[in-house]
């Protein structure tokens, strides 16, 4: 199994916070002050799944608390269904102590893995996601592999499953090879307006292309003038959720959009999103010019949308999947809805269950391939239950998660495509 829970780290947070709730401003609580009310249990994805107490935000949130308070009490079994967590942060929505279940669970992860020593695998899977040129150089033979007709035999002779990579490889899709232009300039008929830089992160670029084009589309048809810098890598989201460093790709990340002279930073996948907002690196200069410069792009468009903007119409039945970080986290998933009626006719509803995670969960679908592809098939029975002729999800990471193995005409598409598609 390609294990991300098995990292180890080169420095650890001593999870201490101010147990006084302050006057103003957000509050995050001490694990010890649950209540153990309970109202969390029910929307906890991995009760749904199993059934059991031990399966709850309520647990985890003990099990947290004995961990930030180095008690050596916590068992193995314990720790692991600590680690069954799916990082959905549906638990937050609704804990009557604000419990910040997030940033617990980060600061557990990080005191946890200093003395656990990372798979090979992990640690090449790390790598690929911090190096931008390591990741260009390994995508032909991606492609490669995909055309070579080799995917079948190989999975036949269970060899991926002995090597841990069976489900890495059952996700893998064709990458786009070529990298993005630096700057998509606005034409010459459409009035300019100003100039952005998109946030593109690891996987995207190459394997999120078309959103991206999509994106950039819509930004130039508003009057906007699109930069997408070289130097941005990784938001930071999986080292972060793995109990790993992540500052200083903030740090850089923060420095190469500083750097650029624009009036914001977009990002279009909402779990980027959800880190991104969470940035605190960086002098207090650049990253307080960071956190007031980004944006979602849905949140953009809408409100930089020209009353002349017409779009093509359409009846298409549209069901919309709220992703967990853009429900849980960034709370924004009503700019989606406001930004896809901008299609005369579109019949728009919200996904049956949206508050259940699709499984996907960053690394989620990697560390725990049984418990995702469970979550997963509830949602597919869901999108299939809708009747809507197709599904729109504002992040990268579930629409990759719930497209692998689909064919063609049933994939999930973002919003922006859509939208693109009717200009
Ligand atoms: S809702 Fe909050 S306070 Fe209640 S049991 Fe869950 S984590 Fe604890
Ligand atoms: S983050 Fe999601 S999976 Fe984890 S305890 Fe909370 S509700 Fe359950």
């Amino acid at each position: 199994m390609f294990d991300f829970q098995d990292f180890g780290f080169d420095s650890a947070s001593d999870g201490s916070a101010d147990a006084s709730p302050p006057s103003t401003g957000p509050y995050i609580p001490e694990a010890s002050e649950c209540m153990r009310c309970g109202m969390c249990v029910s929307t906890c994805p991995t009760f749904r799944l199993f059934q059991v107490d031990e399966q709850t935000p309520r647990r985890r949130v003990r099990t947290i608390a004995k961990i930030l308070a180095d008690d050596a009490g916590v068992g193995v079994e314990e720790l692991a269904q600590l680690n069954d967590c799916v990082q959905c942060r549906t638990c937050e929505t609704v804990c009557p102590s604000r419990m910040s279940y997030g940033t617990l669970f980060d600061r557990a992860q990080a005191k946890l893995r200093a003395t656990a020593r990372p798979s090979w695998l992990a640690r090449l899977g790390l790598r690929l996601i911090e190096r931008k040129h390591a990741r260009a150089l390994l995508l032909p033979f991606v492609t490669l592999y995909l055309r070579s007709g080799l995917q079948k035999p190989l999975r036949a002779s269970g060899l991926l499953a002995k090597l841990g990579l069976g489900a890495a490889e059952a996700l893998v899709c064709e990458p786009s090879l070529v990298g993005m232009a630096g700057i998509y300039p606005v034409e010459r008929r459409i009035k300019y307006r100003g100039r952005v830089a998109l946030f593109t992160g690891c996987l995207a670029e190459h394997f999120d292309r078309p959103v991206q084009v999509a994106g950039i589309k819509l930004l130039n048809r508003l009057g906007y003038e699109v930069v997408v810098p070289e130097e941005q890598g990784c938001c930071g989201a999986i080292h972060q959720h793995n109990g790993l460093p992540a500052e200083s790709m903030m740090e850089a990340n923060i420095a190469a959009f500083y750097a650029l002279e624009v009036e914001a930073v977009i990002y279009s996948a909402s779990g980027c999103g959800a880190m991104l907002t969470e940035y605190q690196g960086g002098d207090s200069e650049t990253s307080g010019w960071f956190t007031k410069h980004l944006i979602d792009i849905n949140e953009f468009l809408l409100a930089h949308w020209p009353e002349d903007l017409q779009l093509a119409a359409s009846n298409l039945n549209v069901a919309v999947h709220e992703p967990c970080s853009q429900r849980n986290v960034l709370k924004n998933s009503q700019s989606v809805y406001a930004l896809l009626r901008k299609i005369p006719g579109v019949n728009l509803e919200a996904l049956a269950d949206n508050q259940l995670c699709c499984g996907a969960g960053g690394t989620y679908m990697l560390s725990h391939p049984e418990n995702a592809e469970s979550l997963r098939a509830a949602k597919r029975l869901a999108m299939a239950g809708s009747g809507a002729d197709v599904v729109v999800s504002a992040n990268f990471g579930c629409g990759f998660y719930l497209n692998a193995g689909q064919p063609a005409g049933s994939r999930v598409v973002h919003p922006l495509q859509l939208l693109a598609d009717r200009i």
